[in-house]
């Protein structure tokens, strides 16, 4: 028997029409006794239909989604639609004020703590609310990320193989209806995937058809990312069955590349603690044992920097932004052209 979540609302999610309100999460501090974290959720429902989820803010520092979101929770109304749109703009509220990646109240990362605790810490409440209350609801799902302060992607709407080919050929369905510029393609993650906790995993754990993306990165926002995921998030309304072809959709015509991570080496990692200096830009094709990068010791000039190479060969989508690194870190992945 799952625990009840202590989240309350003023949004009924089986009314028609269009509401904006909050998940007010209970926070009691010195401030305010009987405190809560409001958390906004929009629901613009009408009559039967599909059930699409569209979540960001999960990392607070993460904005291209966020801001796509705030452009739909104002601009969809329940007679563009057919079915339930439900809309959270900022997952990880007190992260997205504070534009951190995880939260400044219990240093949680929302994109690691599922299927979270409804008696947790505020991220792990967060968590289980999404889990439990939400994804029961939900057809298809969408969390948009982005690189975070730390990292800079080209930007790009993915998908996570789920072992259930049935459920991946639907999840690609959907990628290819996003129309992104590269469809990307997890075969595999540095943190192990499906496994560590993730929105993304715990959706595909309850049969959800489920995509993700990186919009952008480096603490920044992308006008490209933002533009993609505002066009990628009508064709996906379009393709889940909730919304009409408008005629824009069609305007830009769709010529995504399909792209994949396929192992561990397609990542690098600092090989020490220094001062990292790339020697490859985003978008960029390399080879594998193809330099890097290096690092330097800038409390020890004289000593030779510590050279890093990459393992694989294929295109540099995402680049490490911070030129501090501690051994460990990730500088670089790669991509390939997705071989089905
Ligand atoms: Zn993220």
């Amino acid at each position: 028997m799952t625990q009840p979540t202590r989240i309350f609302t003023d949004v009924d999610y089986e009314q028609d029409g269009k509401q904006v309100g909050w998940l007010y999460l209970p926070y009691s501090v010195t401030r305010s006794a009987y405190g809560n974290i409001s958390i906004p959720v929009a629901c613009i429902k009408n009559g039967k239909g599909p059930t699409v989820l569209f979540t960001a803010g999960t990392h607070g520092d993460e904005y291209e989604g966020q801001i796509a979101l705030c452009k739909l929770v104002r601009s969809l109304q329940p007679g563009d639609i057919r079915g339930r749109v439900i809309i959270v703009t900022a997952a990880n509220l007190p992260a997205a004020m504070a534009g951190t990646r995880v939260s400044p109240l219990d240093e949680g990362n929302l994109a690691r703590v599922f299927p979270g605790d409804p008696d947790g810490t505020p991220t792990r409440a967060i968590a289980h609310y999404i889990d439990t209350v939400l994804f029961p609801k939900v057809d298809f799902y969408h969390d948009l990320h982005a690189g975070g302060s730390s990292l800079d992607y080209v930007p790009f709407a993915s998908m996570r193989k789920s072992g259930n080919p049935e459920l991946d050929a639907r999840a690609m369905a959907a990628l290819r209806a996003f129309a992104p510029p590269i469809g990307l393609v997890w075969a595999h993650s540095l943190d192990s995937g499906l496994s560590i906790g993730a929105a993304i995993g715990a959706a595909i754990r309850r049969g959800i058809v489920t995509l993700g993306g990186e919009f952008g990165g480096g603490g920044g926002v992308s006008i490209t990312g933002v533009r993609v995921v505002e066009r990628g998030i009508r064709n996906l309304l379009v393709h889940a069955g909730c919304m009409a072809p408008d005629g824009k959709s069609k305007e830009e015509p769709a010529q995504t590349r399909l792209m994949e991570v396929r192992g561990q080496d397609y990542f690098v990692l600092a090989p020490d603690a220094g001062l990292f200096e790339p020697f490859v830009e985003l978008s960029e094709n390399v080879q594998a044992g193809q330099p890097c990068g290096q690092i330097h010791f800038v409390d020890n000039p004289a000593r030779e920097p510590v050279p890093t190479a990459f393992r694989a060969s294929g295109m540099v989508v995402c680049k490490r932004r911070f030129g501090r690194v501690e051994r460990g870190d990730c500088v670089a992945h790669l991509a390939t052209d997705w071989k089905g």
